[in-house]
């Protein structure tokens, strides 16, 4: 049977949440150290292990169907051959403009005429023109950071996520250039058996991440204060009440919203529930 050629990254950033988030997904395979391809066990998926630049072009090209890359990688590639299927949610990082602390920066004015370094120079070029700056650039193909401490430029383009790497090397982010998370791309002109195996999987990817972002919550309340606490909690249709053994009470049960359950316990705890069970959810299917 036909299977779906995805491309992943074969070391680095994007490797581990990748296979994970295929994991999560019910997807095994073996990705052991310099393995270039695997087959999963139970999907119709073949695996490549690739370097992140090149995935975009491996898709292009139809060598691969899919790929996970950083949305920063895929803007420097650009191809009208692929297209962005789904956000991922991991990756998180910016494409910044920093220069070293000791120069006195207050516009992006201060940019013209200088020299800046840069793995992405399709994209700094682009940012650039947009704000009418005109200034050198240095493509250079790792070590971005430590070009003006070696006199090579003057201001830097790089991948920040904490802003760490640039601190420890004298440096302070001015610019945004763009806000970057790993997508998965694919093949714009996939066939239709393709196309299903994809969107099973996206499928798939949906329900993973939504239960990732929320949780299970049981608790138990009086049932004068059943309404109040069914408010707080209304779950995805509506909340589940049953009765309790012990009279005048009810155990109700809901899915609420991960990042905002600290501040709903509070409420509800004010409400008068007791026992409250938080239980994490492996798929969520809306
Ligand atoms: P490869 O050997 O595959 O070319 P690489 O060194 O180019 O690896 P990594 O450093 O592993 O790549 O980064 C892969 C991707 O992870 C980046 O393109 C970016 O989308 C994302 N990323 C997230 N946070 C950061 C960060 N702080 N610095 C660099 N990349 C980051
Ligand atoms: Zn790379």
């Amino acid at each position: 049977m036909r299977k779906l050629k995805m491309a992943l990254q074969k070391s680095g950033r994007l490797s581990e949440p990748s296979a994970e988030l295929l994991r999560d997904c019910g997807i095994y395979f073996s990705n052991g150290f310099g393995k270039l391809k695997s087959e999963a066990e139970n999907f119709p998926l073949e695996i490549f292990f690739l370097r992140d630049d090149d995935i975009p072009e491996y898709v292009a090209d139809g060598v691969a169907d899919a790929g996970i890359v950083g949305e920063n990688v895929l803007a420097e590639k650009s191809d009208k051959r692929i297209k962005v299927v789904e956000k991922l949610g991991f990756g998180r990082c910016r494409l910044s403009i920093a220069v070293p602390k000791t120069f006195s920066y207050e516009s992006i004015l201060d940019l013209q005429g200088k020299r800046i370094a840069t793995t992405y120079p399709r994209i700094l070029d682009r940012f650039l023109r947009m704000k009418e700056i005109e200034a050198e650039i240095h493509t250079i193909s790792g070590s971005v950071e430590i070009a003006p401490s070696i006199g090579l430029a003057d201001a830097v383009c790089d991948l920040v996520s904490s802003g760490s790497t640039l601190f420890t090397n004298g440096l302070k982010e001015v610019e945004v250039v763009m806000n970057s998370e790993a997508v998965m791309i694919a093949r714009a002109d996939m066939d239709n058996f393709l196309c299903k195996i994809l969107e099973k999987l996206i499928f798939r990817i949906r329900a993973v991440r939504q239960a990732k972002e929320n949780k299970y919550i049981l608790l138990n309340v009086p049932n004068d204060k059943l309404e109040s606490v069914c408010r707080l909690i209304p779950g995805m249709k509506s909340p589940t009440v049953m009765p309790l053994a012990k009279p005048g009470w009810s155990s109700v049960h809901s899915v609420i919203a991960a990042e905002d359950f600290w501040e709903v316990v509070e409420k509800l705890k004010n409400e008068g529930a007791e026992g409250i069970l938080v239980i994490s959810i492996d798929q969520m299917i809306r």
